[in-house]
């Protein structure tokens, strides 16, 4: 329907990393859609890029995508040159969200409109639509699945658990770490759940003890190396790990198996988020207990009909009008429904729907 809507059938270019090209601005059917993704490095972002990429070019956009390998300042440079190029709408999955104040006030003035992909962006009024994942429901699903798998209910007990959170510069992983830690704390506070590295998360900024900068597995496994060598001595075993995505789960569980934890046996459980490949055959190795999957190709359809309608003059469709608020404003949200995969119905939700074929997955 979104392609049918549009008569445009021009020519339609992208531009890949951080070359960037002028050729996006010579469309004539729906205009120029700029897409800047935060990083190549993280496989969802990828994928993100190339199906939103894909849906615009069918319904007659012209594109620039761009990646800017988790720096800022080539975010901003990428996004000053799709306002140059007389972009219609600007999509952003930001690295920083508080960064942008200064390029979405000249967005603005050049009265392009701008989507928060994924992350908010905050601090500005020039943004005017958000797209994303219920990312509280994300650490909620979490918590949840720690809670049920030891049996914290029926009073099961003590448990060690190490906490993780996202990097502090991403708007997400608040919502995130609140999410899981709103179920995670009674049993933390009742001592049913004990963290043996100290880490006391309490006040509302307390999470920030255990980010991760920039989601990075290589970080995330050197901090569980410390906490396993400085406080996981005299056959002290972690029973459970809150990891808030794949990419910190990866470095997890990579210094798990260095320190001799058997998948089976005494491997914790180790939570997840995005079904990333590496992560999902984790999951089928007994490395990694749960991703929380967020469908990215639902996000990228959602986006594109906003954009279809923003260029249109319709209205734009929202289902949140209250979470995100941005410092400035609350920022009309469009949340899709994020999902649970186990070992079990690996097949059933991430190859039955094709997010992966079989083979990928040796299924
Ligand atoms: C996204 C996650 C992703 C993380 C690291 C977050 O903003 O919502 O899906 O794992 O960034 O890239």
């Amino acid at each position: 329907a979104l392609a049918a809507s549009l008569a445009a059938t021009s020519a339609c270019s992208s531009t890949r990393d951080a070359e960037e090209s002028t050729s996006g601005s010579s469309g004539s059917g729906g205009g120029l859609v700029g897409i800047a993704m935060p990083t190549r490095s993280l496989e969802r972002w990828n994928n993100d890029g190339a199906h939103l990429d894909d849906l615009l070019k069918k319904a007659g956009y012209t594109t620039s995508l761009q990646f800017a390998d988790n720096k800022v300042d080539q975010q901003i440079t990428q996004i000053e040159n799709m306002i140059n190029q007389n972009a219609k709408v600007l999509v952003v999955a930001s690295i920083d969200g508080t960064a942008l104040s200064p390029v979405l006030e000249k967005a603005a003035n050049a009265k392009i409109k701008v989507i928060a992909y994924d992350r908010l962006i905050n601090g500005t009024p020039n943004v005017d639509y958000y797209a994303t994942f219920d990312n509280y429901l994300v650490g909620k699903l979490q918590g949840e699945f720690i809670e049920e798998k030891l049996g914290l209910k029926d009073g099961k007990g003590p448990f060690n658990l190490e906490p993780f959170a996202g990097s502090s510069d991403d708007n997400n992983a608040k919502f995130f770490f609140n999410g899981a830690w709103d179920v995670l704390k009674p049993y933390v506070e009742s001592g049913k759940l004990v963290i043996p590295s100290g880490k006391k998360i309490a006040g509302e900024e307390d999470w920030k003890t255990v980010s991760i900068t920039g989601w990075k597995s290589e970080t995330a496994q050197a901090e569980m190396d410390n906490r396993l060598n400085s406080f996981y001595t005299g056959g002290k075993k972690v029973n459970v790990v809150l990891s808030p995505n794949d990419s910190l789960a990866l470095g997890i569980a990579q210094s798990l198996d260095s320190k001799g934890y058997k998948p089976g046996a005494d491997y914790p459980i180790l939570t997840g988020q995005d079904a990333d490949l590496a992560n999902v055959k984790n999951i089928q190795a007994d490395k990694q207990s749960m991703t929380v999957w967020k469908d990215t190709r639902t996000l990228g359809d959602q986006v594109a009909k906003m954009i279809d309608a923003i260029v249109k003059g319709t209205t734009v469709e929202v289902n949140d009008e209250k979470t995100y608020n941005n410092g400035n404003k609350v920022v009309p949200s469009y949340l899709l429904p994020p999902v649970v995969v186990v070992k079990d119905d690996i097949k059933a939700k991430l190859v039955d729907s094709g997010f992966y074929t079989a083979d990928k997955l040796g299924l």
